[in-house]
């Protein structure tokens, strides 16, 4: 058999979308090998979205990430938008149910069912899979790419896409060889940091609604100036806040690490004006004075008892105080509580719990068109290796679909 014209790095779902699209766009299958350091491949698909992975978002749109600059990304996402991506699915029997949030799972709810078409279609297109191979360097000789890997082999190629992912959940495979190979070969790394991972706090009281999950706004405040404020569901944990609101701002708080007065605040009733709860809290004094504060918020503005109880208590109430007790500072000092409480969030779960990293391959240095190297001709990259982080919701697969899309179709293109 000949030698691999293309080497993909990395089949996880931005190297095996890239290997897959080279093949569709013309390459032949057995020109293209597919590596992986793990024995097992897609091990970030089969456990994603609670192991039903979100595949994609009704809705993508460039303001959905974050990292290098919007335009970049929305070239990659226009070249394979989620209709495209849907259809893909569909012709290779994974049929995609929507869910009310926007997102996207498979109908059979299981993330397998995603990987195992995957591979069905990476052996239908002849394309040579190689688990256990984990490459250490790349260099250029002449016009071909020399692959070495941790057994001391090596492997001849045309052209090289490195999907080697970000370095969340090493355990996965993911563990920062591929950002060093890049930055080997000449690139810049923008500073990688965890994204999409729990907040912690050391501020015993929220343990005590640990399993709570609401709907609320949290806002990251620089200085006393508010930075970023996302909004969705979080879930009270024994360490801390999860759920997508918090995991969303992680990575905003994590690249503010430099400054000591960050801060994260919730709002627990995001959609309330303030006056609307304060004229509540008035005329619930006036006609209905003899109800308990904490009964009053939960029947009349739908806030968890349990939360109501906490919020009472910590802006200094008595357990059972009264609406026609309440004074002008305590109502102050409730409405604060309700609709900007300081979590008093001291750190995040890291890459240990972290779905995604931020940073990663500066894109200054990589075409939007074609994802290749601007500074190491033949050299390509897709995923989550580039710095591009998404949101909760299907947004990052579908940047590892449009992104390998991208690069595996460039990679036939300039071999055929
Ligand atoms: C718990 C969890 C849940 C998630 N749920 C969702 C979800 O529902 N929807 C969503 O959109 N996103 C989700 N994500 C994010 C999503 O999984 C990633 O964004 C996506 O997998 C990135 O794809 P990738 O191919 O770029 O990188 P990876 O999936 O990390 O794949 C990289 C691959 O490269 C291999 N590799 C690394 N280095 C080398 C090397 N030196 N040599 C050879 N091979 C190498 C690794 O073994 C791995 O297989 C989730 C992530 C986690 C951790």
């Amino acid at each position: 058999m000949s030698g691999p014209r293309l080497a993909v790095i990395g089949a996880g779902a931005a190297g095996l979308s890239a290997a897959i699209w080279a093949a569709r766009s013309g390459l032949s299958g057995e020109s293209i090998v597919l590596l992986d350091s793990r024995q097992r491949i897609g091990a970030k698909i089969l456990i994603s979205g609670g192991t039903r992975c979100n595949v994609t978002n009704r809705s993508v749109r460039p303001s959905d990430y974050s990292g290098g600059p919007r335009h970049f990304v929305k070239h990659v996402l226009e070249a394979f938008p989620p209709a495209r991506t849907r259809a893909f699915f569909a012709e290779i029997g994974v049929e995609l149910v929507l869910e009310p949030t926007g997102k996207y799972f498979p109908t059979t709810h299981k993330a397998a069912t995603v990987l195992e078409a995957l591979r069905r279609e990476v052996d239908r297109l002849g394309i040579r899979l190689e688990t256990g191979r984990r490459i250490l360097t790349a260099r250029r000789l002449g016009e071909a790419w020399v692959l070495e890997d941790a057994g001391g082999a090596h492997l001849r190629a045309e052209r090289i896409v490195l999907c080697t992912g970000g370095l969340s959940l090493p355990e996965t495979g993911s563990d920062g060889t591929g950002l060093r190979i890049a930055r080997d070969l000449g690139h810049t790394l923008i500073a990688t940091t965890p994204a999409l991972t729990p907040l912690t706090t050391q501020d015993a009281c929220w343990k005590t609604l640990a399993g709570l999950t609401l709907e609320a706004a949290l806002s990251l405040y620089l200085r006393g100036r508010k930075a970023h404020e996302v909004s969705g569901s979080m879930l009270f944990t024994h360490e801390g806040f999860s759920g997508p609101a918090p995991m969303d701002l992680s990575r905003h708080y994590l690249r503010a690490a430099g400054d000591q007065a960050a801060e994260v605040r919730a709002r627990f009733l995001p959609g309330l004006d303030e006056s609307v709860l304060i004229e509540g809290l008035r005329a619930g004094r006036d006609h209905e004075g003899l109800r308990t504060v904490r009964h009053f918020l939960t029947e009349r503005f739908g806030l968890a008892l349990q939360l109501s109880e906490l919020l009472c208590r910590r802006a200094g109430l008595e357990r059972d105080e009264r609406l026609k007790d309440l004074t002008t500072d305590h109502r102050k000092a409730l409405v604060r509580q309700i609709l900007d409480c300081p979590l008093g969030v001291d750190g995040t779960l890291g890459y240990r719990k972290a779905e995604v990293t931020a940073g990663g391959v500066d894109l200054a240095e990589v075409r939007a068109s074609t994802l290749e190297s601007r500074i190491a001709a033949g050299l390509h990259f897709a995923g989550e290796v580039l710095d591009v982080d998404g949101r909760i919701g299907g947004f990052n697969f579908q940047w590892a679909w449009s992104s390998g899309h991208v690069a595996g179709r460039a990679c036939a293109e300039a071999l055929s």
